[in-house]
């Protein structure tokens, strides 16, 4: 393999050749940078790039590597979305209001990468804050995606999924608040594994929902989420919400087969309104989970109908309360002197957020203010309840369950910009899974027009073993993973 072309290697297929010294960290680094100085001025995933640091990090893990040092990924070089922070380095969460914001410590995932000796390349594009799902809300322009540069990459972690896809590097962080790592993999032909709530810290990630956020890695291959989520999994007393079981070796326990597994087929997910080339890949799907040995069972979901509308009204409650902190004295755009209060805040909040981020602002804020409260935020609660509970009962018949990932393949970039409520429905089959805190995995499903396209696995919670041992089960009959983008 020619030293040019290391870019191109899964986290496991690297593994190999640098334990067998027949590279070097420092040679896959390289590899990675050369590759995003030359194609990334058409898909713009990368918001910062990291040269000189990442070259060092590679040396300090040749050293590693060379006093005999094992470890998942000791050497891989990787991209981080760009609301996880970096000490010392520019963390924006793709809003004009953090342009200047230099981060003061590293998100315990970023810390946990750093010992583990995975080598920080960059950081990648968003949606601003995180909403959206088509990264066409970021302050600094969107991401393309690398199989059609006329369409989007997805949202909000779009940036780190073109990234993958178009081998930028050998894996990145997304965060899944509602699908924004499970929708960009779909996408781009990736697989994108949104952990059980609070299975990774969330320490240092800029909170943006944080009932349901999760960070979870986008990576090419099923064996590749698994060795990361080794790594950044994991109880941590600065994340009160983490869960305290015992991280398992995953990348060990992926073989398995899958007789007498039994995996649901929620009626309410396949609907006449269904398009017809996805409902074809998910019986396909379906046809080789059953020659495997599975069996597939119809199961119902009844409240799946109020799932998008919960979450919107659910996380920009949240996120009105969360982004309260961006005020331009404690954090965010300063202007300076202002008449008063009111215009203080006005030319800070009013320059610096843009027009989606500021939607969910109002739209929070008016579902929590008084005489609106109970119809609304306390509503949708207890509709969240019901609907972790169809979660619950189904999984009492099923082991799994599952799903379309995303209603169609990557649109065009404009096409429903303007639209919001069309971009909230992108979230119809991810958000029960964020609502209910559960693992939930795409896994490339197949093509549609040439453009790539997801199917979903949801597990009980903690259940990350069981849907990435299904998802590896699939990924070797179908090998999509092995398609790449011509770019
Ligand atoms: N599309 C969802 C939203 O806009 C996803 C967000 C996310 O998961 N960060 O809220």
């Amino acid at each position: 393999m020619s030293l040019d072309s290391l870019n191109t290697l899964t986290i496991k297929g690297a593994r190999g050749l640098l334990d067998t010294k027949k590279i070097s960290a420092l040679d896959l680094t390289r590899a990675c940078l050369r590759r995003i100085e030359e194609v990334d001025q058409k898909i713009k995933a990368c918001l910062l790039v990291c040269e000189s640091a990442a070259l060092e990090e590679a040396r300090q893990a040749d050293k590693r590597l060379a006093a005999g040092e094992k470890g998942p990924l000791l050497g891989i070089p990787y991209l981080a979305k760009d609301i996880l922070l970096t000490k010392g380095l520019n963390t924006t969460a793709a809003s004009k209001i953090l342009e200047d914001y230099i981060a003061p410590y590293d998100a315990t995932v970023i810390e946990k990468l750093k010992a583990a000796g995975a080598i920080l390349l960059g950081k990648t594009n968003l949606d601003e804050f995180a909403h959206g799902a088509s990264t066409e809300n970021s302050a600094y322009g969107p991401t393309k995606n690398p199989w059609d540069l006329s369409r989007v990459p997805g949202g909000s972690s779009g940036g780190s999924a073109a990234a993958v896809a178009s081998d930028l590097c050998l894996f990145a962080l997304g965060t899944d608040t509602g699908g924004s790592i499970r929708q960009p993999a779909s996408f781009c032909n990736l697989v994108g594994l949104k952990p059980s709530y609070g299975r990774v810290s969330r320490f240092g990630l800029m909170a943006m929902t944080s009932s349901t956020d999760v960070i979870g890695p986008l990576t090419k291959t099923v064996a590749d989420a698994a060795l990361v989520l080794e790594v950044i999994a994991g109880d941590d007393d600065l994340d009160a919400t983490t869960l305290k079981n015992s991280v398992e070796n995953y990348s060990e326990l992926l073989e398995g087969d899958m007789k007498g597994l039994k995996i649901g087929w929620p009626k309410e997910y396949f609907t006449k309104d269904l398009d017809k080339n996805i409902l074809a890949l998910m019986l396909s799907a379906k046809e080789e989970l059953i020659k495997q040995g599975a069996e597939i069972i119809e199961i119902s979901l009844p409240n799946t109908p109020y799932t998008v509308p919960v979450y919107y009204i659910i996380t920009p409650s949240e996120i009105s309360s969360n982004l309260a902190r961006f005020d331009g004295v404690g954090w965010g755009l300063n202007h300076g002197q202002a008449e008063d209060l009111q215009s203080f805040y006005k030319q800070n909040r009013g320059q610096g957020f843009g027009p989606e981020v500021k939607r969910r602002i109002m739209l929070g804020t008016y579902a929590l203010s008084a005489g609106y409260f109970e119809a609304y935020y306390k509503k949708a609660l207890a509709v969240r309840t019901l609907i972790i509970n169809d979660f619950a009962a189904a999984f009492k018949q099923v082991d799994l369950i599952l799903t379309p990932t995303t209603p169609h393949p990557a649109f065009k970039l404009g096409e429903q910009v303007d639209d919001p409520l069309a971009m909230y429905l992108e979230d119809i089959y991810v958000t029960g899974a964020s609502l209910s805190g559960l693992p939930a995995l795409s896994l490339p499903a197949g093509f549609i027009n040439k453009l790539p396209i997801g199917l979903q696995l949801i597990g009980p919670k903690l259940s990350e073993i069981l849907v990435m041992r299904v998802a590896n089960n699939l990924e070797k009959i179908n090998n999509y993973y092995k398609l790449k983008a011509n770019l």
